[in-house]
């Protein structure tokens, strides 16, 4: 109980963390992980200058550590901090690293927060341009704890709004979320109820991905809308949001993700990776 009476320490930066990319959805199974992990990708690949890491708090089911192939236990430093774990030049936390792969993640409130605030507070990334958030899905308590301490300095608005490329003019750290969703109107409700908790706690909403928009036949070439065709697009009106880009279903995208070597690595030059590229030109 000392820990949540405590709570978090609010909107504290991040050491040495520009821009905090928090990739959210409303359910599981929408494509948040495989988003966020060719996100960070994406960010890196459009420009070599840039540093970026992947913390992924999905604490109920980590799937960083099987997308970016990485496994082992993170060193401390000197000063007690968790380093990263890197490959394809991301450097990656999770709370897969901190726990065996098999062991049940049947944790209560407590340790589930105690864990985020370690994920959160206690990792030493160095200097980096990007740090990409992959959230548990849905808009729970865990998942309101964390996006109330995302910090977000030098952005605080009064208003809960969307985020305008202007306004972030004057700010170091646009930092916000990005809420991936499929076109079905189940996976639209819950983004829904996504957006409205980031701006219940003010953090700006960069945009909706919209997941699995198309299935184009890979032998006939017909281009099928399995989960509908425009969902996103009809809701990011409604809420008056960008939608930052569309990913088609693909089984390359699920294959790569299963193997470890995500697309935007192995495969820059699809068609597929080219979605990704698109996307964190926008973010
Ligand atoms: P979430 O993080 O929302 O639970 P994941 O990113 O783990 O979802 O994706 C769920 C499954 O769907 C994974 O097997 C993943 O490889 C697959 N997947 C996600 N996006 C796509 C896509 N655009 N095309 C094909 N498979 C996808």
């Amino acid at each position: 109980t000392q820990i949540m009476s405590r709570g978090l320490p609010k909107q504290k930066p991040i050491e040495g963390v520009k821009q905090v990319i928090v990739v959210a959805s409303g359910k599981g199974g929408v494509g948040k992980s495989t988003t966020a992990v060719n996100l960070a990708l994406a960010l890196a690949a459009n420009d070599s200058s840039k540093a970026v890491g992947l913390l992924d708090v999905d604490v109920y089911g980590p799937s960083i550590p099987k997308m970016m192939n990485l496994k082992g236990n993170p060193e401390l430093s000197q000063s007690n901090l968790m380093r990263p774990l890197l490959n394809y030049g991301i450097a990656c936390m999770s709370m897969g690293f901190l726990v065996e792969e098999t062991a049940p993640v049947v944790w209560r409130g407590l340790m589930v927060m105690s864990a985020i605030e370690k994920l959160l507070r206690q990792v030493e990334w160095g200097q980096l341009d990007y740090l990409v958030v992959d959230m548990p899905p849905g808009t729970g308590d865990v998942q309101l704890s964390v996006s109330q301490n995302i910090p977000i300095s030098g952005y605080h608005l009064e208003e809960p709004t969307k985020f305008k490329k202007s306004q972030a003019a004057n700010h170091n750290q646009p930092s916000g979320a990005v809420i991936v969703s499929t076109p079905q109107d189940i996976a639209l409700m819950d983004a829904r109820k996504g957006a409205e908790m980031f701006r219940k706690v003010h953090v700006p909403v960069l945009g909706l991905v919209q997941n699995m928009s198309v299935f184009q036949c890979p032998k006939c070439k017909h281009r099928t809308h399995i989960f509908g065709a425009d969902g996103a697009r009809r809701l990011a009106r409604t809420l008056d949001l960008d939608v930052l880009g569309d990913i088609p279903l693909h089984i390359n995208i699920r294959e790569t993700s299963d193997t470890g070597q995500p697309i935007v690595f192995s495969q820059p030059e699809s068609d597929e990776a080219k979605a990704y590229l698109r996307i964190a030109a926008e973010v």
